[in-house]
């Protein structure tokens, strides 16, 4: 039996972020998998510090308005889904396919297209094969409540990544809210039956 793995990233601009609290809060609402936790991502992945230029692909101009989850944050805001394929593109062949995620902890405000609207709007978390979670609006010394949000921006990242939809039609299930982080961070997160079998199959098939 295959156990999915999980590659968690330090990132060093955000240094109350405790991965390995990260990985310790998974394991205990998903069950068994293997988690890693490993340095900077780019860092990892390139030499030199190709940081930067990389970031400067992806700036997109300050929406004039940010709607989405609350707080509203500042810029600068940078395209979700295209970093995040960006950085996917760099990962070594054999840490890439469905049991695969990749999870990056991302200092600056996210943004995704919203083709209906022709407009960019403020996201918590892309959840791609690179799942990109913002921390842009949450305390900058990472107090209890903001290690919560994470925490649950995270679960909520797996989800979405894993289960291939961003939300649920039963209100008693916590991706009901989407990307709400307000409406997330609630005391506990629920999965309706659904959501959690799919989960379970992709983290244990
Ligand atoms: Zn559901």
């Amino acid at each position: 039996m295959t156990t999915a793995r999980l590659f968690l990233y330090r990132e060093p601009e955000i240094p109350w972020l405790r991965m390995a609290d990260v990985g310790m809060h998974l394991l205990k609402n998903l069950g068994r998998m293997q988690i890693s936790v490993r340095d900077e991502f780019v860092a990892h992945h390139l030499t030199g510090g190709a940081r930067d230029s990389i970031l400067s692909h992806f700036r997109v101009p300050d929406p004039e308005e940010t709607p989405g989850p609350r707080p509203t944050r500042s810029g600068p805001f940078f395209d979700g889904p295209r970093l995040a394929a960006r950085l996917a593109a760099m990962l070594a062949k054999g840490e890439r396919g469905k049991t695969n995620l990749h999870l990056i902890p991302f200092p600056e405000a996210l943004v995704r297209w919203d083709e209906t609207a022709s407009v960019h709007r403020a996201v918590d978390v892309v959840p791609a094969e690179v799942v990109l979670v913002s921390v842009a609006g949450l305390g900058k010394d990472g107090d209890w409540q903001s290690r919560r949000i994470f925490h649950d921006l995270v679960i909520g990242g797996v989800y979405q990544y894993f289960t291939g939809e961003k939300s649920c039609e039963d209100p008693r299930c916590f991706l009901h809210f989407g990307g709400d982080r307000l409406r997330m961070n609630s005391r506990e997160w629920i999965a309706c039956d659904r959501h959690r079998t799919m989960v379970r199959d992709r983290l244990h098939p």
